[in-house]
């Protein structure tokens, strides 16, 4: 606190700045909302949460004064673990600030969805400064040909490709647990250190109370009337990606506390869940709950895909993180997963009480476009309505977007 003090910025309210000066204060009031400290408000933890999911964060920063290496990594089938327990942190690469995409299309195919392209931009654009390296996997094409031009225009020290299975099977499972010890057995000679199974199993019980705090917001979100909005979820597993997952634990304790004292949201109209790729703008879920579509529930990277399943702490780690990761709640990459994918998305609606799905399809995915094309009959089947949108990485079109959201709430509510 004694940077605060040097400031003399006392009665400051809510000010970035004192965050900057302090980000790791979890001395937190809950009755006031903010914190007083020396008379001074600190930001409530949802506005801290929203701060971390910047590309940049105090959090970052802090790790990297103290001299630890950060990774990035850009696929949920990436086990952050394995990353963790080297005290290496791992960081979901995400473009939320990319604007246009000259690098993007100069180097990628004029078919490659705009993630891959605005990925490759902010990177070369030197957006990620402070990573050590980059991990990959070969979780769809376009990923790969990213992972190959980052390489050739904008390389770090250290890279890293994955073999990850296409479907599972006892030998797929030998393959990918193979495939986990030669990434660890990398990382431990790169960055010279060693990974015990001490160290993996913490990470393990850390990276799943980090998902039943998640899993607890989920159960809040089944209510008639939820107390929170699924763009404010967006950014807490955002929030989850981007710092060290301890101190987003405790962040995210406190903030489910926030949560279940807080008064339910009863004026939408229907509730909705969310399918497809990757979607990292709570901007996106805002403008669906400004028309009065509450955002209930999903199956989207950044959602229940990413946190869903949890990893086996009694057996072997590297087992246990080979068998969470392969048999998760899958995303098309997995060519055998759709029937169990379907039986998800036919689950959530039930549990959360859905009126309407609303898939959101990044242009040039193949592998979601084949998947939506059979999630919906199975909707059809079943009498759920649905809307279709497809959608750039960057939140573009929202007037064509709003009419047509608008228009599928109208009809839920008819209904
Ligand atoms: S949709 Fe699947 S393949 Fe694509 S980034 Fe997400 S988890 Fe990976
Ligand atoms: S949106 Fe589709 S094509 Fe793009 S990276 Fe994700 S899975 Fe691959």
């Amino acid at each position: 606190m004694k940077n605060i003090t040097l400031l003399n910025i006392n009665n400051i309210i809510y000010t970035k700045l004192l965050f900057y000066v302090n980000p790791k204060n979890n001395n937190y009031n809950r009755e006031t909302e903010l914190l007083k400290l020396d008379g001074v408000k600190i930001m409530p933890i949802l506005e801290q949460l929203k701060e971390a999911t910047q590309l940049t964060n105090p959090w970052i920063n802090s790790w990297k004064n103290e001299g630890k290496k950060v990774l990035g990594y850009f696929c949920s089938y990436i086990p952050e673990e394995i990353i963790y327990a080297a005290d290496i942190l791992p960081i979901r690469v995400r473009a939320r600030t990319c604007t246009d995409t000259p690098m993007g299309d100069a180097y990628l195919s004029p078919t490659a969805c705009s993630y891959t392209r605005c990925c490759l931009e902010q990177i070369n654009r030197k957006e990620f400064g402070y990573l050590d390296g980059i991990v990959s996997c070969n979780c769809c094409d376009q990923i790969r040909r990213l992972y190959d031009n980052i390489r050739y225009k904008a390389p770090f020290s250290y890279h890293y490709i994955m073999g990850v299975p296409g479907y599972v099977s006892e030998t797929t499972l030998d393959w990918f647990k193979y495939e986990l010890s030669k990434f660890k057995v990398s990382i431990e000679k790169n960055f010279n250190t060693s990974i015990t199974d001490e160290k993996l199993g913490d990470a393990i019980r850390l990276f799943n109370n980090s998902r039943k705090l998640l899993k607890e917001i989920y159960e809040l979100r089944k209510h008639d009337s939820p107390p929170i909005t699924g763009s404010d979820v967006l950014n807490i597993i955002s929030a989850g990606l981007s710092i060290p997952k301890n101190e987003f634990n405790a962040l995210l304790t406190q903030q489910l506390e926030e949560i279940k004292n807080k008064e339910g949201i009863s004026d939408y109209k229907s509730r909705i869940m969310i399918i497809g790729s990757m979607l990292d703008e709570p901007e996106y879920l805002q403008i669906i709950e400004d028309l009065g579509g509450l955002v209930v529930t999903d199956s989207v990277c950044l959602g229940t895909r990413y946190f869903w399943d949890m990893v086996d702490e009694t057996s072997s780690p590297l087992d246990a993180l080979g068998e969470r990761y392969l048999s998760k709640v899958s995303c098309p990459r997995m060519t055998d997963g759709h029937l169990k994918r379907a039986q998800f998305m036919m689950d959530m609606i039930k549990e959360f009480n859905v009126d309407g799905v609303i898939f959101q399809r990044m242009k040039f995915c193949a592998i979601w476009w084949a998947e939506i094309f059979m999630l919906r009959d199975k909707l059809k089947e079943e009498g759920i309505p649905f809307l279709d949108l497809e959608r750039d990485y960057i939140l573009s079109g929202a007037g064509a977007m709003k009419t047509r959201v608008q228009t599928f709430i109208e009809i839920l509510e008819a209904r």
